[in-house]
């Protein structure tokens, strides 16, 4: 008992499934006998004197069934000892049915006695091997009984040979189905392992994946320590000079003295706050938010940075897009990524211009990320998305940053892709769906499907 109880899992559960699909053919099988009884009453008059016991047998089928169904409802899957044991009630109470059946349409002849296969690959599909063949001989032994009982044993050579063939088929059968279902029970087996060890795997690579999103966070915020450093270090010599000129009266007070520091420091904290907000871990939390409000503050993380003394930043922030559901700070980590990558490309060129630009676009939120720099060679395009993949020299890029842009942009159901021509900058477009708009109205777009690097090429 406790070894097969030890057995209980997927086993148990695909046993149960068997058994309640089994007590389903039942209703159709005990009910084709009360039928075919009641049409022989009436019409074909095949076997006139026995059609009340034959009704009665396959009313008995019905009854007993519904008892089966009762009692499996009541049943833990994990119980696989008792499930075994329900699986041998069942064939046992089918065998003394079929059994009764046989002798009552015509013993060996019977129109019936094909079932007994049937119920051999029940049994070779609900017990183990030896169990099954145990069934068969127990079928064996229950027909032969009945036809004994009935007098209707074979009496010419012929008639032994039917029943003889008879035999054999149900041992084949058992023999064949047991093979096929143990094949197919070791690769369920097999697949399930499988099954277990990729989603092992999955759960690893997301953790990395956190790690590396992190890791690239550190990268950049080390870029832009410089310009942070020198951001604080403003606000520190305007309260240094105000504290001096506190220090020189300080019988005197001044109240407006008093609320020029705290507005400094409130300018330090905000600064520090904001660093903060952006090294914390990258969760995947969604949150309705108006997009162009998430963008700015995403600009806002970089406005320190000292590449952009040179650089001209043109927002063309669309008007109607407004809030969608969305995850915050994965949207801000890869808008300054982008908006990085593009104050990267603009190094050298004339007139350097990044526009960030925001619109509505057939139920769908379209961020664009567009500079005039020296654009993409056609050979880097494929593999922009791919971990590591840098043209930049060392200490400056990691390769990191897109790959996991591409991800946190994956992760909110939205695409992420790449348009440049060499020599004249380049553009990168997330596009996040509006998932109120798109359950209210419409379907995904055609074509939605997720692209890597340029769609066009
Ligand atoms: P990293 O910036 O650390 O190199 P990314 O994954 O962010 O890593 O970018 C990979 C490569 O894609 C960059 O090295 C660069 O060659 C190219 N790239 C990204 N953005 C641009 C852009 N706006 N213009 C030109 N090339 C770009």
């Amino acid at each position: 008992m406790a070894k097969s109880d030890a057995l209980a899992g997927p086993g148990s559960r695909l046993l149960e499934q068997q058994l309640q699909w089994f007590v389903k053919l039942r209703w159709i099988a005990g009910s084709l006998v009360v039928i075919g009884a009641m049409l022989d009453r009436y019409w074909f008059a095949q076997y006139t004197d026995r059609t009340l016991l034959l009704e009665i047998v396959g009313a008995s089928i019905l009854v007993y069934n519904a008892v089966f169904y009762i009692a499996l409802k009541q049943t833990s899957p994990q119980k696989r000892s008792l499930l075994l044991l329900f699986a041998w009630i069942h064939l046992l109470a089918d065998f003394i049915s079929l059994a009764m059946l046989i002798t009552l349409t015509h013993g060996l002849r019977s129109p019936l006695l094909g079932f007994f296969v049937f119920h051999m690959v029940f049994a070779s599909l609900l017990l183990p091997r030896l169990m099954a063949l145990a069934a068969t001989a127990a079928a064996i032994a229950m027909v032969g009984t009945a036809l004994f009982v009935s007098n209707q044993m074979p009496e010419s050579r012929g008639e032994w040979f039917t029943a003889f063939g008879a035999v054999v088929t149900l041992v084949g059968v058992v023999f064949l189905a047991n093979h096929l279902t143990r094949s197919l029970r070791r690769q369920r087996r097999q697949l399930l392992r499988q099954n277990k060890r990729i989603r092992k795997v999955s759960r690893q690579m997301r953790r990395q994946h956190r790690l590396l999103a992190q890791h690239e966070k550190m990268v950049a915020l080390g870029q832009m320590a410089a310009g942070v450093a020198h951001e604080i270090a403003n606000p520190l010599a305007s309260m240094d000079s105000l504290l001096q000129l506190a220090q020189r009266k300080p019988e005197n007070p001044r109240p407006d003295l008093v609320q020029k520091l705290r507005d400094q420091v409130a300018r330090v904290s905000q600064i520090v706050q904001q660093m903060r907000s952006f090294s914390h871990p990258t969760d995947g939390q969604w949150q309705n938010q108006p997009v162009n409000t998430v963008v700015e503050q995403a600009l806002d993380i970089l406005r320190f940075d000292k590449r952009l003394n040179r650089v001209q930043v043109i927002r063309e922030f669309g008007e109607d897009v407004g809030a969608i559901a969305l995850q915050p700070h994965a949207l801000q980590q890869v808008i300054v990524n982008l908006f990085s990558n593009a104050l990267d490309a603009v190094e050298s060129a004339e007139n350097p211009t990044v526009t960030v630009r925001t619109a509505r676009r057939d139920g769908s939120v379209i961020i664009e990320v567009i500079d005039n720099g020296g654009g993409i060679r056609p050979e880097h395009m494929k593999r922009l998305f791919e971990p590591f993949f840098t043209t930049k020299e060392v200490g400056r890029g990691t390769g990191l940053g897109l790959s996991i842009s591409y991800r946190l942009i994956d992760q909110q159901d939205g695409q992420l892709w790449a348009r440049s021509e060499l020599g004249a900058g380049a553009t990168f477009t997330i596009r996040l769906r509006d998932r109120a708009s798109h359950s209210q109205n419409r379907e995904a777009p055609a074509g939605a499907a997720v692209i890597s690097g340029n769609p066009n090429s």
